[in-house]
């Protein structure tokens, strides 16, 4: 153990959980707070020998899981719901403590995740007659997969754990869920209290240090990963699939344009567009990462989001009134120093700037402009509160600019005529698109990324299917 760490503020022991039973790990991981950049948990860390163990609960669970009937496994969904409701502070607390994010963020994450946890409950998989005729029917079952790796990354692990477990569960697969090693405390304690409900073996949690990722993803008796990570890392767990063909649904990066059309109201628009960029410290995958404003508004635009980025409180997000959080992780800190570096090398950086001098990954909220499309700011996703302002005169240059990207995660348009801003948004290469309005994910519409950002969906009934196999059933008279 690192000397200057002082251990937990937790007692909690975060086992494994491994065949309906909590497992120490073979190693421990300690977790560091990002307000303070200091340890304050340990938790098991498998090695491949308890990975193999998971996957071998999760296969030997799944013949009877998948035989319950689709309402058996919905009530059991709605008692984890409650059971996360009962204990929804705690669930809260401990992820801001573990990923920096403000509490009511957190609150609103574990919200979110009750709900989902409901959504999928309501959701069915009935058998469709595909056709009838005098020659027979056909029908179609949605039958599960088998054995589903559910890996996640570190920016909403509940979030995004949600966007998996419940459906894999509720199509009769089972599962072993990784969560990212820098946020693992909040999917092993979910982890935990699904033991009380689900029979052994249907939900294992391991955790490892980005060194079982590739094990699972290789694995012959793993069905199916549900992966939400970086582009990078998707591209290796879609080449590690192809091995046995396994079904891959990717959730990757973005770098979402907001295009602002020249008839907005500034001081409307300004506050939405900034809060979008910056919540969760920017480390959204579909947070706005790059600002396109026409010429005639661009230094008024400027200057509010610059006003605006200075008002933002931030700070230890269990503190009352924090509006924004440390980074999540030393690396990534790391990295959005260095865009950072680019911003003013190649920018004139109007607000913030810098990273925060005190202890814990802070940086500053900050904004860009007079910065080209070829800076690293505006072509990569930065991944932190960096707001890169970018000026256009002709709306279909815009468009291009917009566009001229390998990924396509989300999109936004803001302009008063909605007419006019969705026929732009309609032009606009990604899987979601708003216009006069950025990050709002219903639970019950699909979610996937464009392009580079994601293969398949998630989310709602077309996000439950990914989780089945189509089996027609051709019957003959
Ligand atoms: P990451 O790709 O580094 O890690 C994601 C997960 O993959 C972690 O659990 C990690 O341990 C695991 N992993 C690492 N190597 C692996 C391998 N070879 N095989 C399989 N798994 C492996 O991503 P991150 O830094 O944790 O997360 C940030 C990224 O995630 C950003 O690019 C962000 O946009 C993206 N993201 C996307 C969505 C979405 O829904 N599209 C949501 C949240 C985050």
């Amino acid at each position: 153990m690192n000397a200057h760490l002082k251990p937990s503020n937790t007692e909690h022991t975060f086992d494994l959980v491994v065949n309906g039973k909590l497992v120490p790990g073979a190693m421990t991981l300690e977790v560091i707070n990002p307000a303070t950049g200091k340890l304050f948990a340990t938790c098991a860390r498998a090695n491949q020998a308890q990975a193999e163990q998971a996957i071998a609960a999760a296969k030997a669970a799944f013949p009877e899981w998948s035989r319950k009937s689709i309402a058996e496994r919905r009530a059991l969904l709605e008692k984890i719901a409650d059971a996360l409701a009962a204990r929804l502070d705690e669930f809260a607390r401990l992820s801001t403590q573990e990923s920096g994010k403000p509490l009511p963020l957190a609150v609103g994450e574990m919200k979110g995740a009750v709900a989902s946890l409901r959504n999928y409950a309501k959701l069915d998989l009935p058998i469709e007659t595909v056709k009838e005729s005098d020659k027979g029917r056909i029908m179609r079952k949605r039958a599960p997969l088998g054995v589903v790796a559910a890996i996640t990354a570190w920016n909403f692990p509940m979030t995004l754990l949600m966007n998996k477990v419940p459906p894999a569960l509720l199509a009769g697969n089972t599962i072993v869920a990784k969560p990212a090693p820098t946020t693992p405390l909040t999917t092993l304690l979910f982890g935990e209290l699904c033991k009380e409900f689900l029979p052994p073996g249907v939900l294992n949690v391991i955790v490892d240090q980005n060194d079982l990722g590739d094990f699972l993803t290789q694995h012959p008796d793993i069905a199916k990963v549900a992966f939400t990570g970086s582009t990078a890392t998707g591209k290796k767990v879609m080449a590690s699939c192809a091995a046995s063909v396994k079904r891959v649904t990717l959730e990757l990066g973005g770098n979402d344009p907001a295009i602002v059309m020249n008839d907005v109201d500034i001081k409307e628009v300004a506050p939405k567009i900034l809060q979008g960029a910056i919540v969760n410290a920017g480390q959204v995958c579909l947070a706005v990462k790059r600002v396109y404003v026409h010429e005639s508004q661009y230094d008024a635009m400027c200057d509010e989001l610059a006003r605006l980025a200075k008002q933002v409180i931030v700070g230890d997000g269990l503190e009352a009134g924090t509006q924004m959080g440390p980074l999540q992780n030393k690396m990534q800190y790391e990295k959005v120093q260095e865009y950072l570096a680019d911003a003013h090398k190649n920018g004139k950086v109007i607000a913030g700037g810098n990273a925060i001098k005190r202890d814990g990954y802070f940086i500053e909220p900050t904004v860009v402009r007079d910065i080209p499309d070829s800076a690293r700011l505006v072509r990569e996703e930065q991944f932190g509160p960096i707001v890169p302002v970018l000026k256009y005169s002709d709306i279909n240059d815009a468009v291009r600019r917009a566009n001229d990207t390998t990924y396509g995660l989300g999109a936004s348009v803001w302009g008063k005529d909605v007419e006019r801003a969705s026929e732009v948004a309609m032009q606009l290469e990604a899987g979601t698109v708003w216009v006069n309005k950025h990050l709002e994910l219903p639970l019950e519409v699909p979610f996937g990324g464009a392009k580079q950002s994601g293969l398949g969906v998630e989310k709602g009934a077309e996000g439950l299917k990914e989780f089945t196999q189509s089996r027609i059933v051709n019957i003959g008279s």
